[in-house]
């Protein structure tokens, strides 16, 4: 089943066109890799399915849900939770505070919780360790945790992530993505992951888009993408 249809996804700032007809589908379930170099359009995938960004033409679906007509204020409640690039957290209140924000909103899914506070801390003891410290004094690997544990207290049907790994420490990214791919497996949540670092995103992906210039140049399986020289070559850089 598909949890994400998108067909001619078109964006234009002004003269220039990020987003030029992308069509494909997400299965639920998945990890879906959304890769390419910079201004490919990756980004701005991400802030049009999120309601962030306006597009010029194209249709998007979230199961049966019109994601191109809902607010953004309203898309946690669709079950779309974005983290966007920058692990965006409010310095000032402690790791406890900052999570019990991702509450706010959250999806009513008629069952029980999946994920509460005290669940984000057993995905990522080191929250539960720094639980009453302010966000500002956490490692970089400490906020993505942050920020991916308050999205995930939305109990997301989607998680779009966006550049999880910038400047991270390899170690530290492996940990994450591991994580979610684990969080994918139990859970059914789905994932659709915008990153430069291809091998890594490849390494926990079931299937691998690749963004140039706006366009879909190649969408496969990740084993495939992983092993495609060409496109490698010509649009991921490593
Ligand atoms: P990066 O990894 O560098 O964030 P990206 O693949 O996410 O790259 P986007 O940020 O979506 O790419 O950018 C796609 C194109 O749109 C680029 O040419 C970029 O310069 C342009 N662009 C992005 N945001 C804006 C904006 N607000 N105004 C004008 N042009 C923009």
């Amino acid at each position: 089943m598909n949890a994400l249809t998108v067909s001619d996804l078109t964006v234009a700032y002004g003269p220039v066109r990020a987003l030029d007809g992308v069509s494909f589908e997400v299965a639920s379930g998945c990890v879906t890799a959304v890769l390419g170099a910079n201004g490919a359009g990756k980004t701005t995938l991400l802030r049009t399915l999120s309601g962030l960004v306006r597009p010029s033409a194209g249709v998007a679906h979230l199961s049966d849900r019109d994601l191109l007509r809902t607010p953004a204020e309203e898309m946690t409640r669709t079950g779309l939770a974005h983290v966007p690039e920058g692990r965006g957290v409010i310095a000032e209140l402690t790791v406890r505070e900052n999570l019990r924000l991702g509450v706010l909103g959250a999806r009513r899914t008629g069952r029980r919780r999946a994920f509460d506070v005290d669940r984000i801390y057993d995905l990522f003891p080191v929250l539960g360790e720094r639980r009453d410290q302010v966000a500002h004094t956490l490692s970089g690997g400490e906020r993505q945790m942050l920020v991916i544990g308050r999205a995930l207290l939305a109990e997301p049907r989607i998680l779009l992530l966006d550049e999880p790994s910038l400047g991270l420490a390899p170690r530290i990214v492996a940990q994450i993505f591991a994580l979610l791919r684990n969080l994918v497996d139990t859970e059914g949540l789905t994932v659709l992951l915008a990153e430069q670092n291809a091998r890594s995103a490849l390494s926990i992906a079931d299937r691998g888009l690749v963004l140039g210039l706006g366009r879909v140049v190649a969408d496969e399986p990740a084993h495939v993408l992983a092993d495609d020289v060409r496109v490698r070559d010509a649009y991921l850089g490593n």
